[in-house]
């Protein structure tokens, strides 16, 4: 059964590029969710991470107790392809218009290999784009309060394995060092921590250096021995083989659907490793855009309520640990049960 309730998939008219928009949910409110300009082998991969990233986008949502739906977008480039400035443009036009025919029942924000200027570029065509320049008056980059969330949640797991939030001393390795990654690296060597970062870019290691941080190759850092692992570049890190070889007691970042399938979460139980469930750690980023851009809030307001995510997860794990189930599951049945209700609800108002 198909568990989206709309899929759009066009070929761009100006960029020629596949666009796809799926559509998980909107039991809960009008979908939300990044546009991801990435390099995929065919469309039929982009839709695959499309449909699997608008689904956690419901969770994420629900579980951050927001009442917006779930939707994410992708512009899926050849492998090798770089878009020049006219084509990057001539792409944001083309989502812009595919973001338009859904009448405003998915908005877009940036994600993987967008910013908030192509979102000023797609807004030349439809207004249910966010996140937008503050330049030209929007409420900028998401990727801070997503740092500061994920900070919040690195702290609560601190605190649940040692009993301190401190970082002092203690041994953080991100993978990944992009628009979240850069920013968290900042707040965990602020910290105190000693810090390991890790990029298939190069050009990274130049903040490494500023930081006083290790580099270190992406493959290493990911089973290399440290006091919490987090993981900031793409999805699906963690698999039934990388699990045995983690040498690290938890596991905290804001990639997008970490777990290459659910079953993994029972894994990492099963060798001690405490997994911060991904949707929880990485809400700041749509907590920016939805209590800015539609509530009117102020950025104090949706900073308290990214910080608001370390206590959320601390109860998970406090639940986790009452009930014998894993933090995913205990995090994963409350967001799918406020979204049945919500769902059920809708279904009484239609009959
Ligand atoms: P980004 O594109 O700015 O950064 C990603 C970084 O990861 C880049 O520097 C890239 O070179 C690097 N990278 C890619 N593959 C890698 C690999 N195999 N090993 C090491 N590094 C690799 O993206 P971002 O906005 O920082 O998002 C990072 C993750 O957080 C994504 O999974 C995204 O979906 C998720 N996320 C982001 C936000 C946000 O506010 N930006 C919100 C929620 C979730």
């Amino acid at each position: 059964m198909l568990a989206h309730e709309e899929i759009l998939i066009r070929t761009g008219a100006r960029s020629g590029l596949p666009i796809i928009i799926a559509v998980h949910s909107t039991a809960l409110g009008d979908a939300v969710g990044g546009c991801r300009l990435w390099s995929y082998q065919d469309w039929r991969a982009g839709l695959a991470d499309a449909l699997a990233l608008s689904e956690a986008m419901t969770f994420k949502c629900a579980a951050a107790a927001l009442d917006f739906g779930g939707g994410k977008s992708v512009i899926a480039l050849p492998p090798g392809v770089v878009l020049d400035e006219h084509q990057r443009r001539q792409a944001m036009l083309d989502f812009g218009d595919a973001v338009q025919s859904l009448g405003g029942r998915y908005h877009a924000g940036e994600d993987v290999g967008t910013t908030a200027e192509d979102m000023w570029i797609a807004r030349e065509r439809t207004s249910w784009v966010h996140c937008l320049p503050v330049a030209h008056g929007g409420s900028g980059e998401p990727s801070e309060l997503t740092a500061i969330g994920t900070m919040a949640a690195i702290d609560a797991t601190s605190r649940h394995l040692t009993g301190t939030p401190s970082l002092a001393g203690r041994h953080v390795t991100i993978v990944g060092l992009g628009q979240v990654g850069g920013r968290l690296a900042h707040l965990v060597a602020a910290a105190g921590a000693k810090l390991t970062v890790a990029d298939i870019d190069p050009q990274r290691a130049e903040l490494a250096r500023a930081l006083g941080a290790d580099w270190v190759p992406p493959e290493e850092a990911m089973t290399m021995t440290t006091d919490i692992l987090v993981p900031a570049a793409l999805g699906g890190v963690l698999t039934h083989d990388v699990v045995p070889r983690l040498r690290c007691p938890a596991v905290v970042g804001p990639a997008n659907n970490q777990l290459a399938d659910p079953s993994v979460a029972d894994a990492l139980a099963a060798r001690g490793i405490l997994w911060a469930p991904d949707f929880v750690v990485n809400a700041g980023g749509v907590i920016h855009g939805t209590i800015i851009d539609f509530a009117g809030g102020t950025v104090e307001e949706a900073t308290a309520a990214a910080r608001g995510i370390g206590p959320r997860l601390a109860d998970i794990y406090q639940r986790a640990d009452d009930t014998g189930r894993t933090p995913y599951e205990v995090a994963s049945r409350h967001a799918h049960q406020r979204v049945a209700e919500a769902n059920d609800r809708r279904g009484a108002d239609r009959s």
